[in-house]
């Protein structure tokens, strides 16, 4: 792997060095991809985990310091292993034996370089989903065209003032929609196996903060203005306090119901498609455990 001396490959694009296991960019981290798990994950959305789970891959360090984030341990704390692209390439062979319905890749933006050569190694057979906060750059996002099939990206704000003061990117709201434009350009619109599992497609995930609906009814407007019912729309009630939310007052709790209704209620009256969650998701039972990760994936014996 080359090692980087001026990153560009997120929209930070903040021309850190970044030698094999560490950066001193935004992100901090290295080129050497690390991840905190690998396995079947059955939490996303119906269609992506269907009955046998979707095939995910989180990897450690991020590209937002969200001071909520519901996987702090691996955003901020950087727990995992370091692999290689071949590592990488095998982490997709033993999921595809497994039987998953498709390879999910969580939070890869910073290790573009080493999953593109991943898929120069082994491109799945089965669909290769990215599941991103949205915070992309339209360059790094076109050196995937043809690798992925499907893209899961956040909207997490319409109003840049709360993306800098929670997330610490001060042009979220603009990148991430000239993004979302270039991953639905890729993928085009939603197509669906015979058994409902998705084949390719955009969803787009919104996680309603407390005392935020208005903003979250405002990134509505904007994916329904921009992409019609080409793209779904997943919007999420599981928001729990986590990380440094404790020190924001007004994001320091869980969401309501009627917040949530207020919400949904948008989505409906501007007839969109796609996703929602019974507020009981909003549990700490549902963030995936990240203590250790099998070294099991990152060998593929191919004689069984
Ligand atoms: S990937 Fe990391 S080092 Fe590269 S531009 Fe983004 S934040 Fe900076």
């Amino acid at each position: 792997m080359k090692t980087i001396e001026h990153c560009a490959a997120c929209p930070h694009n903040c021309g850190a060095k970044r030698n094999l296991l560490e950066g001193d960019g935004f992100c901090q981290m290295g080129v050497m991809p690390k991840v905190a798990r690998v396995g079947p994950h059955y939490w996303e959305e119906p269609c992506i985990s269907g009955s046998k789970g979707s095939g995910a891959i989180f990897f450690s360090g991020c590209t937002l310091k969200c001071v909520f984030c519901q996987n702090y341990e691996i955003s901020a704390n950087h727990v995992g292993v370091h692999i290689t692209p071949d590592q990488l390439a095998n982490c997709y062979r033993n999921l595809e034996k497994q039987g998953v319905h498709n390879i999910n890749l969580v939070s890869a933006s910073h290790y573009i370089d080493a999953v593109v050569e991943s898929f120069k190694i082994y491109k799945p057979k089965i669909p290769v989903l990215y599941n991103t906060s949205g915070y992309e750059s339209v360059e790094s996002l076109r050196r995937l065209d043809g690798y992925i099939d499907i893209y899961l990206p956040d909207f997490k704000y319409s109003d840049n003032r709360l993306a800098m003061k929670y997330s610490g990117a001060y042009n979220y709201s603009l990148v991430t929609l000239r993004a979302i434009k270039e991953m639905v350009r890729q993928t085009g619109k939603i197509t669906y196996d015979e058994n409902g599992i998705i084949q390719k497609g955009t969803i787009v995930r919104l996680l309603v903060l407390p005392n935020h609906t208005k903003d979250a009814k405002a990134i509505l407007d904007t994916i329904k203005y921009n992409f019609g019912n080409k793209i779904l729309v997943s919007i999420m009630s599981q928001y729990t306090p986590m990380g440094e939310a404790y020190k924001y007052p007004e994001i320091n709790r869980k969401i309501t119901e009627k917040e949530y209704d207020e919400v949904v209620d948008h989505a409906i009256d501007l007839d969109m498609d796609g996703f929602v969650q019974e507020l009981s998701a909003a549990d700490e039972e549902f963030v995936p455990n990240f203590d250790s990760v099998s070294s099991d994936y990152f060998n593929y014996d191919s004689t069984h």
